[in-house]
């Protein structure tokens, strides 16, 4: 990388038709503009009483005619044009500087001496020439350390392959369908986040620490391989399912939404209920709406559970397992007759759990018990048709069965 720096006046960044429309404020490391009208008028005001403006530092992306990146520096330099441009005026009380008024001005409406000194006011810009793109990224990390940039913004400065993988899913018709903004990077967050996820296999930690390890570790992630592909096959269902902009979609529901599909592409037969998803899912939204309304200790326990875990911690593993456990069950009794790819014969975790709970953990085959009530640890979930006679493992075929039942009714 080769550095240069060199003074160049605002006439000749702010002209209209000159460099100003070959920079580039906002390439996608950069954090959106977000400076308020008083930081404007204060940076005006410090270059027309000549203070020391810090240096930006700019990306030379190629020459004749030059064009950059700005590395750092992009809301000064907004703020500038902006008021060449007769965007905003200088406070209403702002002193005189060198006894020429300045108080409401706009840039034409400033004396003809201050004018010339904002327009040759030199700004000390260092051009980086002959670097790659992940030097300077790793150089805008170093120049905002120690700021507010948000954690997000910080990983989209990071250098590799699992940034630019999951920005591109950020383009994703689904993240159109959501009901959060992007205000800083939050699509760019939760497609990180589903990521993660994919790559665990499931419900994991999900928090700034987990992602960032994930951008370093990653730096060399396939963006056409098997992980990759099932992050966008999971993507690509969820926007079949919500095909318009769903207020619903909030962030938690996202994440765990992404879990309950991913999982019933990897082991169920999703074609026989794709087309019901979407109802499913408002229906169960309106519910929790309902019981959200109640006093807690009207609301049923498990309604005041799932709300802790969309209160607080959101990202955390118990939460999104427990999330997750808690929709598929809830998707599982909806439709009893999801089957199992295959039909496999072994029932999933979140099958028996549903079944354990219609049941009410009583034994349904009572060859040797009155209906004896069992524990979790200690029971079978029993084909009623008999799985070697073509029954299907799905919840309606399923049943609770205590061990001396089960033992007494042989082979499943
Ligand atoms: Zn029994």
């Amino acid at each position: 990388m080769k550095t240069n720096k060199k003074p160049f006046p605002l006439s000749t960044v702010s002209a209209a038709n000159g460099i100003r429309q070959r920079i580039d404020t906002n390439p996608d490391f950069q954090r959106p503009a977000v400076w308020s009208t008083s930081q404007k008028q204060l940076l005006v005001d410090s270059i027309l009483r000549e203070y020391d403006v810090p240096k930006m530092y700019w990306r030379k992306l190629s020459s004749k005619p030059d064009r950059y990146d700005v590395v750092d520096g992009q809301q000064r330099l907004r703020a500038i044009w902006s008021f060449v441009d007769g965007e905003f005026a200088l406070p209403a009380n702002a002193e005189p500087v060198d006894g020429f008024a300045t108080a409401d001005c706009k840039y034409v409406a400033l004396s003809d001496d201050l004018r010339i000194r904002f327009d040759t006011y030199a700004l000390d810009v260092v051009v980086l020439e002959d670097t790659d793109e992940n030097e300077v990224r790793e150089m805008f990390l170093r120049l905002q350390n120690g700021t507010s940039l948000k954690a997000q913004e910080k990983r989209n400065a990071m250098p590799g392959k699992m940034r630019e993988f999951v920005k591109s899913l950020t383009l994703h018709v689904f993240f159109q369908r959501v009901g959060f903004a992007n205000s800083r990077f939050t699509h760019d967050h939760v497609a990180a986040q589903m990521v993660c996820l994919e790559l665990a296999g499931g419900p994991v930690n999900v928090k700034d620490g987990d992602l960032n390890r994930m951008y370093q570790s990653k730096q060399a992630f396939d963006a056409a391989g098997k992980e990759a592909k099932a992050v966008q096959r999971t993507l690509a269902l969820l926007a079949e399912v919500f095909p318009d902009k769903t207020p619903e979609l909030e962030r938690y529901n996202a994440i765990a939404l992404y879990c309950v599909i991913a999982e019933l592409q990897r082991a169920y037969v999703v074609a026989d209920i794709k087309a019901d998803l979407h109802a499913w899912f408002l229906e169960f939204e309106t519910r929790r709406r309902v019981q959200d309304a109640l006093d807690e200790d009207q609301a049923e326990p498990e309604w005041v559970s799932y709300k802790e875990r969309i209160s607080h911690s959101t990202d955390a593993q118990d939460s999104i397992r427990f999330r997750m456990d808690f929709l598929m069950r809830d998707l599982l009794t909806r439709f009893p007759t999801l089957a199992l790819k295959d039909n496999q014969r072994d029932f999933t975790y979140i099958q028996k759990l549903t079944v354990f709970r219609r049941d009410h953990q009583l034994c349904q085959v009572r060859l040797k018990c009155e209906g004896e009530k069992v524990v979790w640890d200690a029971w079978h979930c029993d084909h009623k048709l008999a799985w070697s006679k073509g029954g299907k493992t799905t919840v309606e075929n399923g049943q609770v069965a205590c061990p001396a039942c089960n033992l007494s009714k042989g082979a499943d």
